[in-house]
């Protein structure tokens, strides 16, 4: 009776083809009849014939052993129709699409950031500093030792343990830059900075600085004066004049505060230049020889230039903005304009 053998390899091929994903509910049923009613049923028959006890039992073992693989795959089939209909009920297609708003990002981020990229384009790299500072970062070492007049221009908040503050500029990068790597570099660091300033609507005690520095080989003035130009242009487009004015910081000499024409009034004079046409935008200068020496730089081989920006006031010319103060308003709507 090789007839039985053949007849179990056949009905298991053509089970194994039928058997396929994406079946509906109705084509397992046709499968399940077909095989384990109609199949087995005519498995057994020709079983009957079987006269052998020995080879009889032999074929009833396997025609039962292919029933139940049959058994357990439409099993499996039906299991998995069931798991994907109830992923598919927890969905419901029929809700209506909100337009759910995750706020702005803030204008003082979204203009640092387009700074940050003016200086990486000319070839700067970005530093960042903690704004929990040293004393020493934040004034020794930038010429500033302790009762130096200049840090009352610089009051900040100090934490208990003595020698430690909330920076009162970014300028400290300067020297955690410096201590740590050798010229010639350009970096630019950006942050948060701290005053005791009163807060009047041009003045807040905490405010975002960006800070420069380039320290090289033969580093001039007129590197300085270039890039600046340079920088004010790109920002606020080609026909901003700057002026250099003489000023005064410890780190610096010769220090400048760079003043750029009005843009609010075209130089005529209105409320935000005070009437005169010209913005105080940065102050800068070349690095002084006492700091380079400090970090234990050579003063007579290397120089350098530094610069710094309050963001606060940029921000405020920039957008077009009355007060500094509505700049941490969180007004969505305004910030929506800018
Ligand atoms: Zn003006």
């Amino acid at each position: 009776m090789a007839e039985i053998s053949e007849k179990i390899k056949e009905i298991e091929g053509n089970y194994l083809e039928e058997n396929k994903e994406g079946l509906s509910n109705d084509d397992i049923l046709k499968l399940q009849k077909k095989y384990l009613k109609t199949e087995m049923k005519n498995l057994y028959d020709l079983l009957k014939l079987v006269t052998d006890s020995k080879i009889k039992k032999d074929y009833g073992r396997q025609i039962n052993e292919l029933k139940k693989f049959i058994e357990d795959g439409i099993n499996e089939i039906k299991e998995n129709v069931e798991t994907s209909k109830k992923e598919k009920d927890s969905y419901d297609y029929t809700i209506l699409k909100r337009n759910i708003k995750f706020g702005k990002i803030h204008p003082l981020i979204k203009l640092g950031r387009e700074i940050e990229k003016v200086f990486t384009n000319m070839g700067f790299a970005i530093v960042q500093g903690p704004e929990i500072e040293l004393d020493r970062n934040n004034f020794e070492k930038l010429n500033m030792p302790a009762h130096h007049p200049a840090r009352d221009m610089q009051d900040t908040f100090y934490i208990h343990d003595p020698g430690i503050l909330l920076r009162s500029h970014t300028s400290s990068v300067q020297i955690r830059t410096m201590e740590k790597i050798k010229p010639p570099f350009k970096i630019v660091s950006p942050g948060t900075v701290y005053r005791v300033d009163d807060i009047d609507p041009q003045h807040t005690p905490m405010f975002y600085q960006i800070e420069g520095l380039v320290v090289g080989e033969k580093i001039s003035f007129s590197d300085l004066k270039g890039l600046l130009t340079q920088f004010i242009k790109t920002v606020f487009g080609d026909s901003t004049q700057l002026r250099f004015r003489p000023s005064y910081y410890p780190y610096t000499e010769p220090s400048a505060a760079i003043d750029m024409s009005c843009i609010m009034c075209g130089s005529k004079g209105c409320r935000t230049c005070n009437y005169s046409g010209w913005i105080t935008m940065l102050g800068a200068g070349m690095v002084h020889p006492n700091v380079l020496e400090g970090v234990g730089y050579d003063s007579e081989k290397y120089s350098g230039l530094a610069f710094g920006l309050g963001l606060n006031r940029l921000a405020l010319i920039y957008y077009g903005l009355s007060e500094i103060r509505k700049l941490y308003e969180n007004d969505i709507s305004l910030w929506e304009q800018l």
